[in-house]
């Protein structure tokens, strides 16, 4: 067996890992990076983030050339759907991205292993490949193996017509009628996909509210918004069962008649991967619910070990597990680096879009402290009438006594841009005040938030 010397091992190379190998290589580190698929990219290059954002995007723009353009005086006369090239360029883009983290790695001269990375012994990982297995030794090791589909008791995946976010990436035709299983970031998503390319759409949410989490009045308003677009939604629904005969699910939930469609999403969560890494014969601590429980240095309950991202503890998001594999590695090398977990935007890629940072309004009120909240619709803005795309608001929440913005939450165009200068704001301790002194360009989507802010003090213009 051979054996390779380096500083760092990071186990996996998704946004989390690779980003964290960077990183250590700028740093003047030895690295490798292990990961068992034969890309880089993890989850979100592969079969998450990027290729459901290429999706939303070009089903958008088919719906807008079937119904949207009359509104603009452009005439289509015929608008057809070729799925074969539109999954065709999602798998083009994913291609580029992920090669380009692997030229990524060359240029920092990060050691790329493919294969099943395990930690054998403090500072020792053994990746196992098809044909050998070779041993890396590292003073330090990070592992960020991500996270895969939750499944539900009663319902069996077959990865065809009971399926999970990957294969619906990739459904060889338009479903007559697809089920979705969870009222969640990607069952919105990818049930807004295949509505929007002509398939009927059932979701089915166990809550009585869809996005458990976000903002109660923003994820009212896009339950709105999506019933008008058509998405039938069964709130209080807990799926209990669903089996396939001849190409026919049969879904059965609490108090519903069974559903017959031709393909079920199971859309209701994710869970860590902690399978196979040897976490357990190292006796690195695991939370009750599997993810690796690490201190403010990322530091697992072994010396040497470390572990950022999905398989942590905190909201599974590509740029979370970034900010974390930075912080982690600049930390190892004698840096003051943190995470401001306050300051973490999360985005639901619909149309509207939907954004948010900071705390909502119910955790606010729950913690019993006085707040202002300024509030303003999209469609008393000048460029949002001008793109027509007028639904939705913003909301920014500000302490009573300081000013300081607490949260903020947007549904409506561009959401998932405009959230980032909320982000900025709130990670710089600004106030309302501040960001409605901030002078935006006109015409944007930003005069929104500004006036959002100013509406925190009453003082918005165009209400
Ligand atoms: P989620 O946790 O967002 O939603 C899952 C939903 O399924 C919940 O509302 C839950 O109540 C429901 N559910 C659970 N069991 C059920 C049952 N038996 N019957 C009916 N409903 C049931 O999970 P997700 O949508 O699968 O997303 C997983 C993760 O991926 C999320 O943590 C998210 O952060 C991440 N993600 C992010 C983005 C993005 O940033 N745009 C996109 C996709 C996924």
């Amino acid at each position: 067996m051979g054996v390779d010397e380096f500083d760092l091992v990071v186990i996996g190379a998704g946004p989390g890992g690779y980003v964290a190998a960077i990183r250590g290589a700028q740093l003047g580190l030895r690295v490798a990076c292990v990961e068992k698929e034969p890309v880089p990219g993890g989850t979100c290059l592969r079969v998450g983030c990027i290729p459901s954002k290429v999706l939303l995007e070009s089903s958008e723009r088919y719906e807008e050339a079937r119904t949207g353009l009359g509104a603009h005086g452009i005439i289509v006369s015929e608008v057809g759907l070729d799925l074969a090239t539109m999954l065709r360029r999602k798998e083009q883009v994913v291609s580029v991205l992920t090669k380009g983290v692997e030229s990524l790695f060359r240029k920092n001269k990060v050691t790329h292993f493919v294969g099943q990375g395990q930690i054998t012994a403090p500072g020792k990982v053994a990746v196992m490949r098809p044909s050998d297995t070779i041993e890396l030794r590292a003073k330090w090791i990070i592992i960020a193996s991500g996270s895969r589909p939750a499944t539900i008791p009663g319902v069996q995946i077959d990865g065809n017509r009971i399926c999970t976010s990957t294969e619906a990436l990739s459904f060889p035709e338009v479903p007559r009628h697809l089920v979705v299983i969870g009222g969640g970031y990607i069952g919105l998503e990818l049930g807004t996909v295949w509505r929007r390319l002509g398939a009927k759409v059932t979701v089915l949410e166990f809550l009585d509210r869809i996005l458990f989490g976000m903002d109660n009045e923003i994820a009212s308003e896009a339950l709105k918004i999506f019933r008008k677009q058509g998405i039938d939604f069964r709130l209080g629904t807990r799926v209990k069962s669903a089996h396939v005969s001849s190409d026919v699910c049969t879904v059965e939930a609490e108090g519903m008649e069974p559903i017959t469609c031709d393909r079920i999403l199971v859309a209701v969560g994710r869970v860590p991967n902690t399978d196979g890494l040897g976490l357990e014969t190292q006796g690195i601590q695991l939370h009750r619910k599997g993810q690796v429980l690490v201190n403010e240095s990322f530091s697992t309950s072994v010396e040497g070990v470390y572990a950022i991202g999905d398989v942590t503890m905190g909201p599974m998001l590509a740029h979370k597990a970034e900010e974390e594999g930075i912080a982690c590695v600049e930390k190892l090398v004698g840096g003051h680096a943190h995470v401001n977990y306050n300051a973490i935007p999360a985005v639901v890629y619909t149309q509207p879009q939907i954004g948010a940072v900071g705390k909502t309004e119910e955790e606010i009120r729950e913690t019993g402290r006085a707040y202002r909240k300024g509030v303003f619709h999209f469609r008393a803005n000048g460029r949002a009438r001008s793109i027509g795309h007028t639904e939705g608001f913003c909301t920014v929440l500000a302490d009573l006594q300081t000013d300081r913005i607490l949260g903020v939450h947007i549904i409506g165009p561009d959401a998932g841009d405009l959230i980032n200068e909320a982000a900025a704001a709130i990670n710089f301790g600004a106030t309302s005040e501040d960001l409605a002194r901030t002078c935006h360009a006109h015409p944007t989507l930003g005069e929104a938030l500004k006036e959002a802010a100013m509406n925190v003090l009453a003082r918005a213009i165009h209400i």
